[in-house]
C-alpha cells in the first residue's frame, strides 16, 4: 500500500482553518486529521481524542520525554505537539495525514520531512479576522487581543509555505485546499513506478 502524503495546514486563529478542514474532511475520506496533544482546556463542545488529546502539563512532558511527539511548541500560554502515532496511523493505512499547526510547528514539520506540503490560510483582512475572532465568541476580550497580535506575526510566515489561500467565500477557500490536496497526489516524483507500469519500460 501507498504511504499517505503530509499536510500542514497553518492560519492565525479565526482564519477559518476548523471551518475549513470541517468541511474538507465531509468531502473526503483520503485525507484524515492527525489528533495533536494541548494542555489548554477544551472549549465548550471539544471532545477529548477528536479535536484534541487534551493533557496535563506532566502528561505532555511525559510524551515529550518517551519521544512520542514529532514536535511542539508553546502558543499563548499552552503546549500544543504533533503525535508520532497520530500522524503514523494515518500515512501508514494509505490516508493523508493534515496537521493543523502553527507557523514554528510547520517550519519544523518541514526541516523534518522536505516531502511535506504546506498551505497558508489568510484572511480577506486584519480587520475581518478580528471580526471573526471576536463573532465566535470562544475567548476573552484579552485573550481576542492576544490572538488578533500573534496573528501579525504569524502571517510573516506565510512567504515560507507552498500554497495560499484566502478564506474569503468558505467554499471557494474548501475548494482550494481540496485542489491543492489532489494537485500534490499527482506530481510526478510522487508517482514512483507509474510511467513504467503504463509503459511497461524502463525509464
Ligand atoms: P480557526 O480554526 O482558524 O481559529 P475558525 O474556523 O474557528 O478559525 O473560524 C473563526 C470564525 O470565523 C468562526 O466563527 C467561523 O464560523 C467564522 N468563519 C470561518 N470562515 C468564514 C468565512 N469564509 N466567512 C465568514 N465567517 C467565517
Ligand atoms: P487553538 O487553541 O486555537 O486550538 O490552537 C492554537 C494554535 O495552536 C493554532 O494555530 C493551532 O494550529 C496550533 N496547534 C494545534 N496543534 C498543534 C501542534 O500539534 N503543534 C503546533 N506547533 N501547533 C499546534
Amino acid at each position: 500500500m501507498e504511504k499517505g502524503l503530509l499536510f500542514v495546514v497553518s492560519a492565525p486563529a479565526g482564519c477559518g482553518k476548523d471551518t475549513i478542514l470541517g468541511e474538507l474532511f465531509k468531502k473526503t475520506d483520503k485525507a484524515g486529521y492527525a489528533v495533536s496533544a494541548t494542555t489548554r482546556a477544551p472549549r465548550e463542545g471539544e471532545i477529548d481524542g477528536v479535536h484534541y488529546h487534551f493533557l496535563t502539563r506532566d502528561d505532555f512532558s511525559e510524551k515529550i520525554k518517551r519521544g512520542e511527539v514529532l514536535e511542539y511548541t508553546e502558543y499563548c500560554g499552552n503546549f500544543y505537539g504533533t503525535l508520532k502515532k497520530s500522524v503514523d496511523d494515518l500515512i501508514l493505512s494509505g490516508k493523508d495525514a493534515v496537521l493543523k499547526i502553527e507557523v514554528e510547528g510547520a517550519m519544523n514539520i518541514k526541516k523534518m520531512f522536505p516531502e511535506a506540503c504546506l498551505v497558508f490560510i489568510l484572511p480577506p483582512s486584519l480587520e475581518i479576522l478580528e471580526k471573526r475572532l471576536r463573532g465566535r465568541g470562544t475567548e476573552t476580550e484579552e485573550k481576542i487581543r492576544e490572538r488578533t497580535l500573534q496573528a501579525k506575526n504569524e502571517l510573516a510566515f506565510a512567504k515560507n509555505y507552498d500554497y495560499l489561500v484566502v478564506n474569503d467565500d468558505l467554499s471557494e477557500a474548501v475548494e482550494d485546499v481540496l485542489s491543492v490536496f489532489r494537485a500534490e497526489k499527482l506530481r510526478r516524483e510522487r508517482r514512483a513506478g507509474l510511467i513504467e507500469r503504463i509503459s511497461g519500460e524502463k525509464t
